[in-house]
C-alpha cells in the first residue's frame, strides 16, 4: 500500500469534491476512503445541487430506512393491504430487484437510485445470495442499511416479471389503477406497484416513462423496480424531471460517472482482490491501458478475425504499444525512453490474452518500453447468480476504470460501467455483422454516458419535453441501433 499512501500524501481528494460524506467507518468500507487513490481523473465535480440533494438523501435514509418508526408502520400498511392515508405517508420507497449480468445491475441500480432522488423515494435493494458481499453499504448512519429486510411482506420478490398482476402494466390492462393525475389518489392506488421495465416490457409498462403517470405513481407508497437497462436519458424524457436532471448534472456526460462514484463501493472483500492485483502487476507501469474483450454468442467471428479487429482497432487510435520487427527488435532495447505500459485484458476467454502476450514476446516494443500483459482472469462463460463470479468481474470493472486509456467493446454494459467509473470516453470495438470484421474496426464513443439499449418509443397523455428540446441532451448510440444516450 505504498503506493496509496503515496499518491494521498500528493493530496488526492479522498471525498471526491464531497460527492462523499464524511463520518463512515473507513474499515468496514476501505474502497470509499481508497478508490479516490487509484482513479487516474476525475473529470467533473459534483454540482452544489447534485451535492445537496445527496445530503438530503442521506438524511431521508436514515429517517425512513430500516429499522425507524416510518419504515416499521409503511411495512405495517403494506401486510394489511391497505393504502396508506396521505398523513402517514411520511415515507415513500423504492426497491430495486437486481436482474441479468452485473454490468446490466450496476446501470440499472445507478438509474433506480436517481429515480428515488427525483421522486424523494427511499432506496432498498432486494439482495438476493449472489449480490451479497459485492458493495458496501453505500449511506452513512450507524444502523443505515439499504439491504431489505428479510420480513419485507411482498413474496416471492425474485420471481415479479412481466407476467405479475401487480406490475404496472398489468394493473393498468386490469382498469386496476387510473392514469389521469387528477382522479388517482392516495387511497385509490394500490399499496404497491411493480415498475417491470426489464428488457422484455409491454406496451403498457412503458407508460412509465410518460410525465402523467409518474404523477399517479408519485401517490404509490411502495414501488417495486426490476431492469436491466440504463433507463436515465429516458428520465430527461418526462417535464417532470427535465429542469432538476440540468440542474443536477450541468455537465451532460457526468450522471453515471458521479452517481458511480457515489453509490457503487466494492466490500473489503472484493476491494483485497482489486488492489492486490493492481499494486502486483499494475501499480509500477507509467500507463495503464485496459482491454475488455467480450464476445457476444449472436455476434461471434473467429478468434483470428476478432484480434485483428482488436489490432485494427488499436493501430487506427494509437492505443497498445507499436512492435518492431526483424532485426530492428535485436536493438529496440538499448533505445530506451519508451513510457512502461501494463495492459489488463478483461475477457471471459483466454485467447486475446495469449495472442496480445506473444505477440510482445516474439517483438520488442518500438521505443524500447516495457510492456507487461495481465489476465486476472478467465471464466469462460457467464454464469447466473454464483457470488464468486459476480465478485471477480467487479474487480475486473474496477481495474479497467482505473486505467489511463480503454479498448473496449460496444453494446457491453460491462464496459459502459468501467468507463463511466474511470471518467474516460473509451474506444469501442463495433460489433461484428454477418460474421465480419467491421469497418470501422472501432469508434471513440462521443460521452462516456452508458446508453440505454432501447427507446421509451410511447405515446404518453398530458405534459411531454419539448422533442427540440430533447434533441440537444439525448442522442443515438454509437454501438446500439435503437438505443440513446446523453452527449
Ligand atoms: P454485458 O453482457 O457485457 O452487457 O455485461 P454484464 O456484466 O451485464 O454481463 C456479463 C457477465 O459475464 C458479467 O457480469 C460477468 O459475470 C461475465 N463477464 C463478462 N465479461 C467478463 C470479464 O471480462 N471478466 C469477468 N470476470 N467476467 C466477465
Amino acid at each position: 500500500l505504498l503506493n496509496v499512501s503515496r499518491q494521498s500524501a500528493a493530496g488526492a481528494d479522498e471525498l471526491f469534491g464531497s460527492l462523499l460524506s464524511p463520518g463512515f467507518d473507513r474499515c468496514a468500507c476501505l474502497s470509499r476512503y481508497q478508490s479516490p487513490h487509484y482513479y487516474k481523473r476525475s473529470p467533473y465535480a459534483p454540482s452544489p445541487h447534485l451535492l445537496q440533494k445527496l445530503r438530503d438523501y442521506e438524511a431521508l435514509h436514515s429517517r425512513c430506512g430500516p429499522g425507524t418508526p416510518p419504515y416499521a408502520k409503511s411495512v405495517d400498511h403494506l401486510r394489511s393491504g391497505s393504502s396508506s392515508s396521505k398523513e402517514d405517508k411520511e415515507c415513500n420507497y423504492l426497491v430495486w430487484i437486481p436482474y441479468n449480468g452485473l454490468g446490466n445491475r450496476m446501470l440499472s441500480l445507478i438509474s433506480t437510485f436517481l429515480y428515488a432522488l427525483l421522486t424523494d423515494r427511499v432506496l432498498l435493494v432486494h439482495s438476493t445470495d449472489d449480490f451479497t458481499d459485492l458493495f458496501c453499504e453505500p449511506f452513512p448512519g450507524v444502523n443505515a442499511t439499504w439491504v431489505l429486510p428479510p420480513e419485507f411482506p411482498v413474496a416471492d420478490i425474485s420471481r415479479l416479471g412481466v407476467r405479475s398482476n401487480q406490475s404496472y402494466g398489468n394493473l393498468l390492462a386490469g382498469k386496476k389503477i387510473d392514469n389521469d393525475p387528477t382522479k388517482a389518489t392516495a387511497q385509490s392506488v394500490p399499496p404497491y406497484v411493480y415498475l417491470h421495465l426489464a428488457h422484455d416490457l409491454r406496451r403498457s409498462d412503458r407508460l412509465f416513462y410518460c410525465n402523467d403517470d409518474q404523477l399517479v405513481l408519485a401517490k404509490v407508497n411502495w414501488l417495486l423496480l426490476q431492469s436491466d437497462y440504463y433507463f436515465v436519458p429516458a428520465l430527461y424524457d418526462m417535464a417532470e424531471f427535465e429542469g432538476e436532471l440540468r440542474r443536477l448534472f450541468p455537465a451532460k456526460e457526468s450522471v453515471s460517472h458521479l452517481l458511480g462514484r457515489y453509490l457503487l463501493h466494492p466490500s473489503n472483500f472484493v476491494w483485497g482482490m482489486i488492489t492486490g492485483y493492481y499494486h502486483t502487476y499494475m501499480a509500477q507501469a507509467e500507463e495503464r491501458i485496459g482491454v475488455q474483450i467480450r464476445i457476444f454468442s449472436w455476434a461471434s467471428i473467429p478468434v483470428d478475425d476478432m484480434y485483428n479487429q482488436i489490432m485494427a482497432c488499436s493501430r487506427q487510435e494509437h492505443i497498445l504499444p507499436e512492435v518492431v520487427n526483424g532485426d530492428a527488435a535485436a536493438s529496440a532495447s538499448s533505445h530506451g525512453g519508451s513510457k512502461s505500459k501494463a495492459i489488463l485484458i478483461a475477457s471471459l476467454q483466454a485467447d486475446y490474452y495469449d495472442r496480445i502476450k506473444s505477440t510482445y514476446y516474439e517483438h520488442a516494443a518500438k521505443g524500447g518500453g516495457m510492456v507487461g500483459v495481465f489476465q486476472p482472469s478467465h471464466e469462460e462463460q457467464q454464469i447466473m447468480g454464483q457470488r464468486s463470479h459476480n465478485q471477480k468481474a467487479l474487480a475486473e470493472i474496477f481495474l479497467l476504470s482505473f486505467s489511463d486509456v480503454l479498448l473496449t467493446t460496444g453494446i457491453s454494459t460491462f464496459r459502459y460501467m468501467s468507463s463511466s467509473l474511470a471518467g474516460l470516453r473509451p474506444t469501442m470495438l463495433m460489433i461484428p455483422k454477418d460474421g465480419k470484421v467491421p469497418e470501422p474496426p472501432c469508434v471513440r464513443a462521443v460521452s462516456m454516458e452508458p446508453c440505454f439499449h432501447m427507446t421509451p418509443d410511447v405515446e404518453c397523455q398530458g405534459k411531454a419535453v419539448n422533442k427540440e428540446e430533447l434533441s440537444h441532451h439525448v442522442k443515438k448510440c454509437e454501438d446500439v441501433g435503437k438505443g440513446i444516450k446523453r452527449n
